[in-house]
């Protein structure tokens, strides 16, 4: 490798102003990043120019698709992941999703422009009568156009229809601790403990930091990024038309209701009301709604 012509890569791992950056012919070099190019995260595309063998400096941060963040409870935004495409929303007949979980998820999704598909891991489970209850739930989901997958990850070879969906894109999957997403990966990247060892080795973190986010490259085509910063997802503070246009099925009435500020709750001639009553919005996502409004 020629030091000093400057490339791009994807950043996969990062601690402090250690990169890891992966080239597209997906090998993982160690950078360090120039104090001012901002603040890098997984998924970020890079300009980098080598140094030494397999060594780097960052020099430049490309402008971000989308970008995942978070409070930081300083009032400031954390950035988490940067040009995802596609989240997935993992949940399992055990632990049942809690509460307006499914709904803060796509709202985030539709809020940053990132397309989300929901992935009902443990099939194995759906027999049991309680888990015929979380279907129909899903389904309502799938009618309002989310996808919806069902696999398991104790049986790999089931799990072609998601390495399909995955093959290409910059993937996330979240959803509550236990669904299982770990399981998931692994079953997705069979050689994952060789990976987090390139990894921690290209940043200098330490093997059994868990604390930051790994980008993984698939086998088949495409990136999945593993993050424990959404493990404890809120959704972040939002406005009332950036609530309301999270839920993609009440965007052809917005803006029909009698009073502009309509909340859709008691107000009269509300157009979501109505849409309820036309049978084109769930009574489910409008009480998740009402939930979500008292809120903010
Ligand atoms: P995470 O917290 O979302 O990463 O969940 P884990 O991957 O750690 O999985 C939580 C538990 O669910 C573990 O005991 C897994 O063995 C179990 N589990 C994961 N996938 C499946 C599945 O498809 N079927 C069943 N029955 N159990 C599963
Ligand atoms: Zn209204």
């Amino acid at each position: 490798l020629q030091t000093g012509l400057p490339q791009t890569g994807l950043v996969v791992a990062r601690h402090g102003a250690n990169l890891a950056v992966e080239n597209d012919h997906g090998q993982v070099f160690h950078c360090v990043s120039r104090r001012h190019i901002g603040d890098p995260v997984c998924g970020d595309r890079v300009s980098w120019t080598p140094t030494d063998a397999g060594m780097g400096l960052v020099t430049a941060l490309e402008p971000r698709q989308s970008l995942l963040s978070r409070p930081d409870g300083t009032g400031r935004n954390k950035p988490l992941a940067a040009n995802l495409t596609q989240v997935a929303i993992v949940v399992a007949p055990e632990p049942p999703p809690a509460g307006d979980l499914i709904d803060q998820y796509l709202i985030t999704a539709e809020h940053i422009g990132v397309r989300a598909l929901l992935l009902c891991n443990k099939s194995d489970l759906l027999a049991d009568a309680p888990a015929q209850l979380l279907l129909e739930r899903l389904s309502l989901y799938r009618r309002i156009g989310y996808p919806l997958l069902q696999v398991s990850a104790r049986d790999p070879g089931g799990l072609e229809p998601l390495r399909e969906v995955l093959r290409g894109e910059l993937s996330m999957l979240v959803g509550q601790s236990g669904v299982g997403k770990s399981s998931i990966t692994q079953a997705l990247l069979p050689d994952q403990e060789v990976r987090i060892g390139q990894l921690s080795q290209a940043t200098g973190r330490g093997r059994h930091t868990t604390s930051t986010a790994s980008c993984y490259r698939l086998p088949d085509g495409g990136h999945l990024i593993d993050s424990p910063g959404v493990r404890s997802f809120r959704l972040p503070p939002l406005s009332q038309t950036a609530l309301e246009q999270g839920f993609r099925e009440f965007r052809p009435h917005l803006g029909q209701c009698r009073f502009a500020d309509c909340h859709h709750g008691v107000e009269p001639d509300c157009a979501i009301r109505a849409a309820i009553e036309s049978g084109e919005i769930t009574s489910e996502r409008w009480e998740a709604f009402q939930r979500l409004i008292h809120r903010l």
